[in-house]
């Protein structure tokens, strides 16, 4: 269960929202628990989780160690900071800054040399939904990035798929349309990896997961988790989705 706070908070609300989240999800062994605050709030998410089991992670990461890239972080920087996951590939990361599946590769492959656990996002747009092509929108991601890491990378990494027609808009896919969209995306992996390595990779729903609907999307067979924006918040909400 992890929840992508996106640019939301600052150093001071993070160790606040932690104050209160920390005891709810104390208990929570059937899962792991992340959330991945920006980057400049990542040491201040280490050191108020620290001793407990909420793991922390980046929302972006760049490829290259190091150089002359101005404003990016690199995959060594997260994990010398104590985070442990980093989130690729989101899809507003490829609407308004340009990602495309070949830096989702690079990105993920850098992720795992370091020793960091990628959440890589795939999913489609409204109008690729309304015209049939969900399915080759999601083939299309597959194949162009996690179809070239080697089985052994893809042992290490989570997939979320994230519908961009419900992400932050209210509009939950149904238990249905989000099962279908896994199945595909299970059928790419077992394609290409085999049903062991298939049936292993935990594919998470994103896309305006509450409290009220987590439930009815967890009871899906091929739905492993839940990626989380907004209501991944507060305290309260995102700890009733946890423990769902
Ligand atoms: C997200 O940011 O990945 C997301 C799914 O957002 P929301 O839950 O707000 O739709």
């Amino acid at each position: 269960m992890a929840g992508n706070w996106k640019m939301y908070k600052n150093a001071s609300e993070t160790t606040a929202f932690f104050e209160k989240f920390n005891p709810l999800v104390a208990g929570a062994s059937h899962c792991e628990v992340v959330i991945a605050p920006t980057f400049v709030n990542i040491a201040a998410a280490v050191a108020a989780t620290k001793g407990t089991n909420i793991g922390i992670g980046a929302q972006d990461v760049y490829w290259k160690n190091e150089g002359a890239f101005t404003g990016e972080v690199s995959a060594p920087m997260i994990a010398a900071v104590g985070a442990q996951w980093v989130i690729i590939g989101h899809s507003e990361r490829r609407q308004f800054f340009g990602e495309t599946d070949e830096t989702v590769l690079q990105k993920t492959v850098a992720a795992l040399e370091a020793g960091l656990k990628p959440i890589i996002c795939v999913g489609e747009m409204l109008a690729d939904r309304e015209a049939g092509k969900t399915a080759d929108v999601l083939t299309r991601q597959f194949q162009g990035g996690i179809a070239g890491l080697t089985p052994e990378q893809f042992a290490r990494i989570v997939i979320a798929y994230e519908p961009v027609w419900a992400i932050g808009t209210g509009k939950t896919a149904t238990p249905e349309i989000a099962a279908d969209a896994h199945k595909c995306i299970r059928a790419q992996a077992r394609a290409k990896f085999g049903a062991a390595a298939a049936d292993a990779v935990r594919i998470l729903y994103g896309g305006s997961v509450k409290p009220d609907n987590v439930k009815n999307l967890m009871a899906q067979p091929d739905i492993d988790g839940a990626l989380v924006g907004g209501a991944s918040l507060k305290p309260d909400s995102f700890a009733s989705i946890v423990n769902f």
